[in-house]
């Protein structure tokens, strides 16, 4: 498995500024800046960082949502896919239907 880490390489030559925001980082949330690809694509990474420009997690995901390549955060949209749809149940209305007759013949007040 080849990987280009080209993120520790972009924040050698690159001021740790969110290019969008301007929010500064250092030390502990230098975690929350992240490389962003102009012509996103990520396997196009020139030595000079001509390609590269550092974003926030916040505006990363602002940058990438209008493009629906979210590739850089992988977990994020597996973990949407895994969570269940299936509250809804084809017998829920059965179910409220048959309540109600069953409560009509146990009344016996009709009318
Ligand atoms: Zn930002
Ligand atoms: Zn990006």
């Amino acid at each position: 498995m080849k990987k280009i880490d080209y993120r520790n390489q972009a924040l050698k030559i690159l001021p740790w500024v969110c290019t969008k925001c301007g929010r500064d980082f250092s030390g502990k949330n230098l975690r929350e800046l992240t490389v962003h690809h102009k012509d996103h694509n990520s396997a196009n990474n020139p030595p000079d960082g001509s390609n590269w420009e550092l974003l926030c997690i916040y505006c990363h995901d602002n940058e990438h949502s209008r493009h629906m390549d979210a590739q850089w955060l992988p977990t994020r949209d597996t973990d949407r896919e895994k969570t269940p749809l299936s509250t809804h149940t084809p017998f829920a209305d059965l179910l409220k239907g048959l309540g109600g007759s069953d409560r009509k013949g146990e009344g016996g007040t009709e009318d």
